[in-house]
Parts: C-alpha cells; sequence; structure tokens
C-alpha cells in the first residue's frame, strides 16, 4: 500500500460472493451499486448527486 499526496482519492471495493461494487468517494460519500458504469458515472458526477452540505431555503 502506498499513501497519495492527495486527496483526489476514489475507492471501489467488491463484495465478494455478491455483484455489489462499494465505492467511496473522496469527501467521504459512500456508493453501493451492481452496475460499475453506474459507479463510475456516480464517481464522476461529484460533487453533483451526492454532496449536500446542508440546506439553503
Ligand atoms: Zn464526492
Amino acid at each position: 500500500m502506498s499513501s497519495s499526496p492527495t486527496g483526489e482519492i476514489y475507492r471501489i471495493d467488491w463484495l465478494p460472493g455478491t455483484d455489489i461494487l462499494h465505492g467511496t468517494c473522496h469527501c467521504g460519500r459512500e456508493h453501493s451499486s451492481q452496475d460499475p458504469i453506474e459507479m463510475w458515472e456516480w464517481m464522476l458526477s461529484h460533487p453533483q448527486g451526492h454532496q449536500s452540505t446542508g440546506n439553503s431555503s
């Protein structure tokens, strides 16, 4: 294992015995999907769609 100097890290783990991919974004958000394409779209859509820092009304 080597550490990256940047915090821009996407991590995707595959859960053995299942078809489920568990992704962790560098912002700390997590997402599970059976579709790797959907997972990457979720990653690439950062920060849209999964980052909500409070509600502004
Ligand atoms: Zn994110």
